[in-house]
């Protein structure tokens, strides 16, 4: 390692910087971070999810400590200043070298994915200990998002985007073949354009698509049906996220009550976009796009929450959904993604990833929001 910052190591230095303020507002004493993303988020490192304990320790007072199963060490990239590498072997205790770092009375602030069996190991070593969740310190900084990170969401959103397009332009197959055959068909595109990573591709069609994480299975798709598409994948980090429906046939004419729901799920959701803007709580973009699905009469079959944050994550925090009275920041990423769901008849839904930006809603998609007919 040569003894110059490298511009990575920087935006690490600055999120610990962030992290130990937070930490010094809310008094934890020690902030505890095991599998999951915080870890990449403060380190850079993504740790396998093993039964080998990883874990960062950032004591309020001391410098971070990164224990790490040894074979692992040769994973990380080390930034010079953020934290120090603490490889431990093969029959040392992790748990007994994490509990010496921390102070024995403090507040400990535990990340949601540490195992279960390392906290129910280390609650013995402290017993004069606090806990509390680590989103308390982390949370607010990693809904925040910096420019590079919109910038990860948005090529990652471009690329879904095309994707859709072509679906829309008719250029995927469809009629004929299976949900499975056409998901696949999908999750290939995204990595092909450029995802590392595929998270899902949803694939429904007809009755199927009133099921909102339908499991695309062997259903051919025919004529005259919608066909519900939901997929993203992760790139460089940061995840996409998009749902288009499509009609196979002229949906005026086969379908006249599929065509008027869309138009009201098509207005919900860009209320709801344009609602987004910094300072209005999570819960009144979700009211706005549920009262115009509600007043057109189709509030029954509006079953999930508006939306939810994305990032290093699919679903993380702001969640948009009622009881949710966190006020939008600029920075935060979140899907915007109403749905409308006749049981036993068709379901359709309409999702764009947006961030919240002091100059109003930045959409992370643009592929066309039309019900395409492709007949
Ligand atoms: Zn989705
Ligand atoms: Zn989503
Ligand atoms: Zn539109």
């Amino acid at each position: 390692m040569s003894g110059t910052l490298r511009p990575v190591t920087e935006i690490y230095l600055d999120r610990l910087a962030r992290v130990r303020a937070a930490m010094d507002a809310q008094g934890v004493d020690a902030l505890l971070v095991s599998v999951g993303h915080d870890l990449p988020y403060l380190t850079g490192y993504h740790a396998m999810p093993l039964e080998r304990l990883t874990l960062l320790v950032v004591p309020r007072g001391g410098d971070a400590k990164l224990l790490i199963p040894r074979l692992e060490a040769p994973r990380v990239d080390e930034q010079p200043g953020v934290f120090d590498l603490v490889p431990w072997d093969e029959t040392d205790d992790p748990v007994a070298l994490a509990a010496s770092l921390i102070p024995s009375a403090g507040e400990i602030a535990i990340g949601d994915q540490m195992w279960a069996r390392f906290l129910v190991e280390l609650l013995p070593h402290l017993p004069s200990a606090s806990y509390r969740r680590a989103v308390d310190v982390v949370g607010p900084l990693r809904m925040a998002k910096d420019q590079a990170e919109i910038d990860a969401l948005a090529a990652a959103g471009a690329a879904v985007d095309r994707i859709a397009a072509e679906l829309q332009a008719g250029r995927i197959p469809l009629v004929g073949r299976t949900e499975a055959e056409v998901s696949a068909d999908l999750s290939a595109r995204i990595v092909a354009e450029g995802h590392q990573k595929v998270n899902f591709a949803i694939v429904a069609a007809g009755e199927n698509a009133a099921s909102p994480h339908h499991h695309a299975g062997g259903r051919v798709i025919r004529d005259d049906e919608i066909v519900l598409c939901d997929f993203g994948g992760t790139m460089d980090g940061y995840c996409s996220d998009i749902t288009r429906c499509v009609f196979t046939g002229d949906v005026a004419a086969a379908a006249p009550d599929i065509a008027e729901a869309y138009e009201v799920l098509h207005e919900a959701q860009q209320a709801a976009v344009a609602a987004a803007v910094v300072g209005t709580p999570c819960e009144d973009v979700d009211r706005t796009a549920r009262g115009i699905i509600a007043d057109a009469g189709y509030g029954d079959y509006f079953v999930h929450r508006t939306g939810h944050g994305i990032g290093m994550e699919e679903h993380e925090d702001p969640y948009i959904v009622e009881g949710n009275g966190l006020a939008l920041e600029a920075g935060h990423a979140f899907s915007i993604e109403p749905g409308i769901y006749v049981p036993g008849r068709w379901g359709m839904r309409l999702e764009d990833i947006v961030v919240a930006g002091a100059d109003g809603p930045q959409p992370m998609n643009r592929a066309d929001h039309a019900l395409a007919s492709l007949g």
